[in-house]
C-alpha cells in the first residue's frame, strides 16, 4: 500500500532531562548537554527518543508474552487449540500462515519453554523506578490493540532493543535459534521491523522516523512565579496557532501571520505577557532570571495542546510568557538545572581529590514537541501502521518510570509522552 502517516509527540519532563555530549568544555558547567546546533537551545535528539522507544516497545512485548507464555506453549505443543485465548490462537495461526517447517515450530516451542526462567529479568526492569501507584497503569493492555500478535512477534526477544551484538549473523539465523540470549536483532519482530535492523544478508530501514523534542514552553522563575516561555520562532515551528482576541489586533495587516504579528509586537527588549488566564494588573517590566525587560501584557490564545489536562496543565497555561526570538536561547541558556555531584574513590570510598563536577540538565515543567513519521514501503513484509502506532502508544509509558537520557537512577530523566 504505501501509506504514511505523521504523528505530533509532546512531551514534559517530571524530572530534569539530561542528554550528554559525551564530552567536556571548559567554562562553568563540565558536563554539558545536547543542543541545537544553530539555536543552541537544548534538545532531546531523535536517536535518544527512537533508542528509547525500541526498548520500551521491546518490554512492553516481552511482558504481554510473559503474561501469555503458557499458553503459547501450550499451542505449539500441538495441545487442544481450544485451551488457548482467541488472541494466542491468533497468533498462532499467523504463524502458520508463514509457512513455518518443523524445526522452526520446535524452536519456538523451545523458545516458549525457556521464557520463564527469562521473564524475571522482564519484570525486574519493567518495574525499576516505577511508582507504585503508577504500576497499574503500567500494565494494561488497551482494547483492539493486537500488535503483539504480529507473527514475526514471536521470534523476538528483549535483545532486539538496544544494539545489534549478532550483526553478522543471517536473517535466518534467529528462526533457528534456541537460547534466549543468543540472536541479538531478531529481524522479524515488530520492533526489529518499526526501528530498524541489519544482518549479514538482509537490511531493513526503519518505518518510524523520529524528529528531535525541541523546546516549546521553558519554565523560568520570576518576581511574578514562574513563568513557561516560548517565543514565535518556536511556536510557528511547532505549529501552534495564535488567536488575537483584542480586535485592533486582529484587523491590522490581514496578509501577516499570526507569527509574524507577534514578532512585531516584540522588540528586543520587550517580552508579552499571555493575559486572559494572568488576571493581575498590567505589569510594565519582568525579570526572567537575571535579565529584566519591558513587559506587554495582550489578550492571546495559544492553541496548545492540552499535555496534561489537570491541575499542572492551567498552571502552564496561565503564566505563559513571549519573549523575541534574539532572547530565548539566552533566557534558555542562562535557567538550565546545574548540579555539582562528586566522584567517588572506588577503594577509599571517599570522595576524590578534585572530583568535583557539574552537571546542566532541562529542567522539569519544559515542555517539548516534534514528531514521528511512520512510512510504509511497499513489497515489504511489514507490520501495519496502525499496528505500530499501537505499539507506539502502548509502550509510551516507560518514559514515566523508566525515563531518559543520562544518570536515570539519581532522578533524571522521567517525562510524560503525548501522541496526538
Ligand atoms: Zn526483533
Amino acid at each position: 500500500m504505501g501509506g504514511k502517516q505523521k504523528k505530533k509527540m509532546h512531551a514534559l519532563s517530571t524530572d530534569p532531562i539530561y542528554i550528554g555530549t559525551g564530552g567536556y568544555t571548559i567554562g562553568r558547567v563540565d558536563n554539558t548537554i545536547v543542543r541545537d546546533t544553530i539555536t543552541k537551545i537544548p534538545k532531546i535528539p531523535g536517536s535518544s527518543i527512537a533508542g528509547t522507544w525500541r526498548y520500551y516497545m521491546a518490554l512492553e512485548l516481552q511482558g504481554w508474552f510473559k503474561k501469555n507464555f503458557k499458553a503459547i506453549k501450550n499451542v505449539l505443543d500441538g495441545n487442544e487449540i481450544a485451551v488457548a485465548t482467541n488472541d494466542i490462537r491468533e497468533l498462532v495461526n499467523r504463524l502458520a500462515d508463514k509457512e513455518l517447517n518443523d524445526i522452526e515450530r520446535t524452536n519456538f516451542n523451545k523458545r516458549a519453554a525457556k521464557f520463564k526462567k527469562y521473564s524475571k529479568m522482564i519484570d525486574l526492569a519493567k518495574n525499576r523506578g516505577c511508582v507504585k501507584n503508577e504500576k497499574s497503569s503500567c500494565d494494561d493492555r488497551q482494547e483492539n490493540h493486537n500488535w503483539q500478535l504480529y507473527w514475526g512477534n514471536l521470534i523476538s526477544s528483549i535483545k532486539c532493543a538496544g544494539q545489534d551484538d549478532k550483526p553478522n549473523e543471517s536473517h535466518e539465523y534467529s528462526l533457528d535459534f534456541q537460547e534466549i540470549s543468543d540472536t541479538g536483532h531478531c529481524g522479524h519482530c515488530i520492533i526489529c521491523k518499526t526501528f530498524g535492523f541489519s544482518k549479514k544478508n538482509k537490511s531493513q530501514q526503519g518505518v518510524a522516523f523520529f524528529s528531535d523534542l525541541n523546546i516549546l514552553l521553558f519554565p523560568v522563575y520570576t518576581r511574578l512565579g514562574v513563568k513557561w516561555i516560548t517565543s514565535p520562532y518556536i511556536l510557528e515551528s511547532a505549529e501552534i496557532e495564535v488567536k488575537f482576541l483584542d480586535s485592533n489586533l486582529n484587523t491590522e495587516e490581514e496578509t501577516k501571520s499570526p507569527w509574524e504579528k507577534l514578532k512585531a509586537l516584540l522588540e528586543d527588549d520587550t517580552v508579552i505577557i499571555v493575559k486572559g488566564s494572568n488576571k493581575k494588573s498590567n505589569q510594565g517590566y519582568i525579570n526572567l532570571g537575571w535579565l529584566n525587560l519591558n513587559a506587554k501584557n495582550e489578550n492571546i490564545l495559544l492553541g496548545i495542546p492540552e499535555l496534561i489536562g489537570e491541575d499542572l496543565w492551567q498552571g502552564i497555561s496561565g503564566n505563559l510568557v513571549i519573549v523575541p526570538d534574539s532572547l530565548i536561547s539566552q533566557i534558555i541558556n542562562s535557567n538550565l538545572e546545574v548540579r555539582t555531584s562528586v566522584s567517588i574513590d572506588p577503594l577509599t570510598g571517599a570522595a576524590k581529590k578534585g572530583a568535583l563536577f557539574t552537571s546542566e540538565a532541562i529542567p522539569r515543567g519544559t515542555a517539548f514537541y516534534g514528531d514521528i513519521r511512520l512510512i510504509e514501503r511497499q513489497g515489504e513484509d511489514l507490520p501495519s501502521i496502525d499496528d505500530i502506532d499501537k505499539a507506539l502508544l502502548d509502550s509510551k509509558k516507560y518514559y514515566e518510570c523508566l525515563g531518559i537520557g543520562g544518570m536515570v537512577t539519581r532522578g533524571f530523566g522521567r517525562l510524560k509522552m503525548y501522541l496526538s
